[in-house]
């Protein structure tokens, strides 16, 4: 049953990628197995229903993977984050800190009405810095942000105390 799925055998660590001496956790096996995914995406509705969400947000590129199907079992809309110069018309967007130089994302201006309760969601928190991006930039654009989530949480990088919302995570590697 979908309840005994034990979702950290279905995710690999994958070392020296993209670069030496880190190890990615790949998604891939996840994505790939029908009831590991059901199961994921059932329990991640289970942990961000109770914040009441009335939209998701999902950051580019693996968070549109958890927020899309996400949405659909919660009845609710989505709202993608981008990488720059991707999405058309009037955007809004936030410039933010990497290991090394910095990154942007961005979204349609008119995405969110003001006071919408939206909950963002990724593929997994490392240092936190892109969530804690994400978030900036959903009030940015009028949104409430209640919660924010995702499959992984890499603890030993403390992410979570970077934001400033609950945090939910199916999945904890130490
Ligand atoms: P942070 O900003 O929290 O340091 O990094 C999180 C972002 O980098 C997320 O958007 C996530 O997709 C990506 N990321 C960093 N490390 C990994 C990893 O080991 N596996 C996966 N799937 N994504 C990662």
């Amino acid at each position: 049953a979908t309840d005994t799925i034990d979702l950290k055998a279905h995710i690999r660590g994958i070392p020296d990628f993209p670069k030496p001496g880190i190890l990615f956790y790949d998604i891939s096996t996840l994505l790939r197995h029908g009831a590991a995914w059901r199961a994921a995406v059932s329990r991640l509705a289970a942990a961000i229903g109770p914040h009441k969400p009335d939209v998701l947000a999902g950051i580019e590129s693996r968070g549109f993977l958890v927020a899309a199907p996400l949405a659909l079992e919660l009845g609710l809309g989505f709202v993608m984050l981008r990488k720059p110069r991707k999405l058309p018309g009037l955007t809004i967007g936030l410039n933010y800190a990497l290991e090394y130089g910095t990154d942007r994302i961005e979204m349609q201006a008119d995405a969110i009405a003001k006071g919408q309760r939206v909950v963002l969601l990724d593929d997994l928190l490392a240092t936190g810095g892109t969530m804690a991006a994400g978030i900036s930039l959903l009030r940015q654009a009028g949104a409430e942000v209640p919660c924010a989530a995702a499959l992984i949480e890499l603890t030993f990088l403390g992410g979570r105390s970077r934001l400033d919302v609950p945090f939910e995570s199916l999945v904890a590697r130490a």
